[in-house]
């Protein structure tokens, strides 16, 4: 159970703590959070208010521990991480529990996350005792003008203390794939959770303390980040930051010191359906694209674009699948849950309204109650509408009708984002076109856009992201090349 067994030192009374020099702590604001069940709407969990202090607190502790655990043998490190992935996967039940009580996650899916997560944090440990034990070796007559004078070693080697603000909607998996890149390649780690999955977040990093980490070397810190945030991002003990989430990420970046920047954040991934694709196959990868989780993922598919010929045989394939979607709490797997917030709700009203005012097609009638909302297919859609553009972030999708490739690109291309796409047709010359012609960090041919499996590389495009993500890339990313240079009193080549 959430804050029971070996969790009960997380929980007093009815709030839980937070996370710094290997303890759990009351926060010295007297001040919590309330963490509001999107399906009760009643507040489920408290966590702490932090202060400004505790964050200088957590980041002093973070810079110092770092210089120790630089010097820790790398397979050691990667020996405390299998440990941890191994006593999360050991616990997935109370964690998935919070999952679906903090932000409404089907009872399967949040358990897939915690198997997913373990899985990632084990996979990082195999893939940064590889990577990070390799370097390169250079002579200095390949330049012209240079006699084989100057050896030169280089290295990867940690940043310092690394930021990671994870998104509500992974809060668990999103948060150790920025944890284990950052602890196997020596650097130090401030987590700051989402305050929907804080508490997820909370019973995670505390199976990194059953671990035996160093104290110091892992802080998590709770409140409001709209209250912590600037004071976190612009600290100047950073030296640098994963963020996952929407807009938050484009502010964070313009006021962000000169640190490297890891940024994943929002989508409108448009599936582009041509008129040879199998509509079948078409229709099971809508329904998973872009209902799964209520259409909370930044890889939903967010716009249908689907050749006229073929759009009345898909909506009807589609409308049919979505009948039998199953709605209701998260406890019972359904497969529509509430979103997370009533503002997000709100939200996905006022972008449903608006496609009503200017004439789209109502494939369902719309339904709401609370947070719920029943999954609603807009036939018809044009760009003038908000939903053409906006992510929703919610079960809505709009079909927009086209009249050729061309458009379906152009409306794809004119998008501020660019995370992911897929394109559906049996013609994979013509789908490698397409896909090199989409303005995203990647494009799926024959499935719908998804974010795993955790080792590909995984990046958006203009409004979507700096940088790239997977497990190979994030290492890379925490870590810096250093080189050292030897120098000969005369030039020597090796003889064959
Ligand atoms: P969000 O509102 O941007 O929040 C993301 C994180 O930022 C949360 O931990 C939030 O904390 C924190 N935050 C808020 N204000 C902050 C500030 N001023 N400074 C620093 N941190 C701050 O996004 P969300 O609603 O959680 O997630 C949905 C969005 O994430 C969607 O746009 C989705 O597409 C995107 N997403 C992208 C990816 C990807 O890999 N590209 C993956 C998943 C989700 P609080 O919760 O305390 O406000």
């Amino acid at each position: 159970m959430a804050g029971a067994g070996v969790f009960s030192e997380i929980l007093d009374g009815d709030a839980y703590k937070y996370y710094s020099n290997g303890e759990w702590k009351k926060s010295s604001s007297g001040k919590t959070v309330a963490i509001v069940n999107p399906t009760t709407r009643k507040t489920q969990y408290k966590v702490q208010a932090c202060t400004q202090e505790e964050v200088n607190n957590v980041m002093e502790l973070a810079k110092s521990a770092q210089k120790t655990w630089a010097k820790t043998p790398l397979w050691k490190r990667a020996e405390l991480l299998h440990k941890a992935a191994a006593i999360l996967k050991e616990h997935k039940a109370p964690i998935a529990e919070c999952l679906i009580k903090e932000i409404a996650k089907p009872a399967k899916d949040s358990v897939t996350e915690v198997v997913r997560s373990g899985d990632l944090i084990s996979y990082t440990a195999e893939e940064g005792v590889r990577i990070l034990g390799e370097g390169k070796f250079l002579v200095s007559d390949s330049f012209p003008g240079n006699e084989r004078t100057k050896y030169c070693l280089t290295s990867k080697i940690p940043l310092g203390v690394v930021l990671a603000i994870p998104p509500f909607n992974y809060p668990v998996n999103l948060a150790v794939s920025k944890i284990g890149p950052a602890l196997i390649a020596g650097n130090s780690l401030v987590l700051k959770p989402p305050t929907q999955g804080a508490v997820s977040c909370l019973h995670m990093v505390h199976c990194f303390h059953l671990a035996g980490f160093p104290k110091g070397l892992i802080s998590c810190v709770t409140g409001k980040g709209s209250e912590i945030g600037d004071f976190l991002t612009m600290h100047p003990g950073v030296n640098c930051i994963s963020f996952t989430g929407g807009d938050t990420g484009i502010s964070i970046s313009k006021k962000a010191g000169m640190i490297p920047l890891q940024m994943e954040l929002g989508g409108k991934d448009a599936c582009i359906v041509l008129e040879d694709a199998d509509l079948d196959l078409v229709a099971a990868n809508i329904i998973k694209g872009g209902f799964s989780y209520s259409g909370q993922r930044c890889t939903a598919i967010k716009v249908v674009l689907v050749m006229e010929s073929v759009a009345d045989a898909l909506v009807e394939k589609v409308k049919a699948r979505v009948a039998k979607l199953r709605i209701g709490p998260p406890e019972d797997d359904c497969d529509i849950t509430p979103v997370v917030t009533e503002s997000s709700a709100n939200f996905i009203e006022g972008l449903v309204m608006d496609a009503k005012d200017k004439g789209a097609t109502f494939c369902q009638q719309y339904k709401r109650e609370g947070n719920l909302i029943w999954p609603l297919l807009l036939d018809n859609v044009r760009p003038d509408m908000r939903i053409a553009w906006e992510e929703p972030f919610g079960p809505i999708l709009p079909v927009i009708r086209i009249n050729s490739v061309d458009e379906g690109i152009h409306h794809c291309n004119a998008s501020n984002f660019g995370l992911q796409g897929c394109v559906f047709t049996k013609d994979i010359n013509k789908a490698m076109l397409i896909s090199d012609a989409m303005e995203t960090g990647t494009v799926q041919i024959n499935s719908a856009p998804a974010r795993g499996p955790d080792h590909f590389p995984f990046q958006g495009l203009k409004d979507s992201g700096i940088g790239s993500q997977g497990i190979t890339n994030s290492i890379d990313m925490m870590t810096k090349v250093k080189t050292t240079v030897i120098n000969l009193p005369s030039p020597s080549y090796s003889m064959g």
